[in-house]
């Protein structure tokens, strides 16, 4: 059934599961944890479960309700928010206003994609909704960062947090796409528990790019190629223009790297390891890196991640944090 589908997030779903089979339907949820892990596919399968004309506990997806809900066009649900990178007032409006007598009498569900994404005003709206719910209203708001949705709102709302998948889930997840043994073990240990994350590497040729990128940063940390180089290496990766969010990837990759180094060179604890397929480039040339310089690298990225928070130009930040790296691999300590 439905929610068997769900991989890895057994404590949420056996919550909604007992909601419905009590019929006691807290009226606010947050679903919380980071994309890709199975919030929305979940929240989706609530509010079908809510919604089934056959079962009281599951979605059957074959009823018209069900299959109307899939196809997105059951008046009974509303999605918004989805690839939103802010949620305003209206959009808020629009959902409190539609949620009139739900036909069947079953639920409206509300579901709110990156709602930690929402103005102040769209907050202080919610929550006038919230305070005092239409009757068979369920809203449920996925967020990624909790911190940034007022008190007020969290303190009306059930929690249930998503972890990251384990690599086996993932693992399992991407054999079922017909990704190949070999490829899907490498991914799954980058995906970090995130299928959201996996997607950067399944594309065609992703992974020999990635190869050929990871490649020539090590050699960049030894201290050969130029920082021109490894900004060509990432470029033809992720393809794409150097933003915002591609620098904080590229610097995320940085500090997955480091963190490998240290893993085999130091903890050797493999195992944690995220290029798992590094191993033996991991530790060739870095034992004689002091722990002290690898350290100092990690904070020069993570400085970086903080410049990108204000509004300073992405290019030269990318290009100002590898050549402080440069001269930290340069200088003799
Ligand atoms: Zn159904």
């Amino acid at each position: 059934m439905s929610f068997d589908r769900i991989k890895g997030q057994e404590v949420a779903v056996n919550y909604l599961r007992k909601t419905l089979i009590r019929q006691h339907i807290p009226p606010t949820f947050i679903f919380s944890g980071t994309a890709g892990t199975g919030r929305l596919l979940t929240a989706m399968t609530f509010a079908k479960a809510l919604n089934c004309l056959r079962l009281s506990d599951d979605a059957c997806d074959t009823c018209k309700s069900c299959v109307a809900i899939d196809g997105g066009v059951h008046p009974n649900v509303s999605v918004i928010g989805i690839g939103n990178d802010s949620i305003g007032i209206d959009e808020i409006r629009n959902i409190s206003e539609s949620s009139f007598m739900p036909i069947n009498n079953k639920y409206k569900v509300n579901i709110i994609d990156n709602a930690d994404k929402s103005t102040m005003e769209a907050f202080n709206s919610m929550l006038k909704f919230f305070e005092e719910p239409p009757e068979r209203t369920v809203n449920i708001l996925i967020a990624e960062n909790v911190s940034l949705i007022p008190e007020t709102v969290k303190s009306r709302a059930v929690e249930l947090k998503f972890k990251p998948l384990s690599n086996e889930i993932v693992m399992e997840i991407l054999l079922a796409q017909g990704i190949a043994k070999q490829s899907a073990e490498v991914i799954a240990h980058l995906s970090k528990g995130s299928l959201e994350r996996t997607k950067l590497y399944t594309e065609d040729a992703a992974l020999e790019k990635r190869e050929q990128f990871l490649k020539g940063f090590l050699k960049f940390l030894r201290g050969e190629g130029s920082v021109g180089e490894v900004v060509a290496l990432w470029k033809a990766f992720h393809k794409r223009d150097i933003d915002r969010e591609n620098v904080n990837l590229l610097f995320e990759n940085i500090a997955d790297i480091i963190d490998d180094i240290l893993i085999v060179t130091i903890m050797k604890d493999t195992e944690r390891l995220v290029n798992i397929d590094f191993l033996g480039h991991l530790a060739d040339g870095f034992f004689a890196f002091s722990r002290g310089k690898l350290e100092q690298i990690y904070e020069v990225v993570t400085n970086g991640k903080m410049a990108l928070l204000t509004n300073a130009n992405p290019m030269y930040i990318m290009l100002s944090v590898l050549f402080t790296i440069r001269e930290v691999v340069d200088e003799h300590f």
